[in-house]
């Protein structure tokens, strides 16, 4: 069934765990990500990135996204991760999204609240939840030591009480992509955060952190966890493999993808505790 992110998290209000945010590119991802939530009886959240909108045909997709939502056996929340302006906000809306991340984190402090703001006005006056970002999670090579780029306790208590999101993005040490050296997180700040602030909190560069590391952050208060990285690499490990031992490649490749992307899905999910909850 389609539901929108509050539905989804609230399940975290029972029983600790996080629900998983997966982003895809195709009909084929999103097959296999239900496939796995179905199998596991657990909430899922199924999404898009910004920066592939204008890339991959957006409402055709969508129409897929939400078709496989409302026809799933377990709630299904579709989302637009990372969206950095009204315009793709509104056409996920319009295409039936139940959920919107404004991506206002390279804005200074006051005006990421302002923008941030206006899209929890105009997505809650039509059912549609919002995710905001406070602090930086970097790309690829991200500087650690740079205090700027992490989500401040105190800023973050002001940020979700004046937007009134309904979850935060914080920057606690992880990045996007393929890390460069160790991660390092800093949980002391995420325990800090949790204390302060009552909305939804969300780990984005989840892929390439250890199962520990994703234990510690549900332990220490995050809800949501976005995987995209680790399905490409699931895929590009994989795929060239099969594709070397098969003769009749079509339609078996797409089958594939569906399957790989089903399995990496169970093995982060297994390890965000996601699983028996419906
Ligand atoms: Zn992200």
């Amino acid at each position: 069934m389609l539901v929108n992110l509050n539905d989804v998290l609230g399940y975290t209000k029972v029983k600790k765990f996080g629900v998983g945010m997966f982003n895809g590119l195709s009909a084929d991802f999103y097959e296999g990500l239900i496939d796995a939530a179905e199998e596991l009886k657990t909430p899922i959240i199924i999404g898009i990135a910004d920066r592939f909108v204008d890339r991959l045909d957006f409402e055709m997709l969508a129409e897929v996204m939400i078709f496989l939502a409302k026809r799933s056996s377990v709630p299904v929340c579709v989302h637009l991760d990372h969206a950095k302006s009204l315009k793709n906000i509104i056409r996920a809306i319009k295409a039936g999204f139940t959920s919107v991340m404004f991506d206002g984190s390279n804005l200074p402090f006051e005006e990421n609240i302002k923008k941030t703001k206006e899209v929890v006005e105009i997505a809650h006056s039509v059912g549609v939840s919002v995710e905001g970002e406070l602090g930086v999670v970097g790309r690829g090579e991200w500087d650690f030591k740079n205090p700027e780029f992490y989500t401040k306790p105190e800023e973050a208590e002001v940020f979700a009480k004046q937007t009134g999101v309904d979850a935060l993005a914080v920057s606690i040490g992880t990045v996007h992509g393929v890390y460069k050296g160790e991660p390092k997180l800093d949980f002391e700040r995420l325990a800090e955060i949790r204390k302060r602030v009552d909305c939804y909190l969300v780990l984005h560069g989840g892929s390439g952190l250890s199962d520990d590391d994703f234990k510690k952050c549900i332990e220490y208060g995050i809800n949501k966890v976005n995987i995209f990285t680790d399905l490409t690499l699931a895929i590009n490990e994989k795929l060239p493999e099969f594709i070397k031992t098969t003769d009749n490649l079509t339609p078996a490749i797409f089958e594939k993808i569906r399957m790989i992307v089903k399995e990496e899905a169970i093995k982060k999910l297994k390890v965000f505790g996601s699983y028996d909850i419906i």
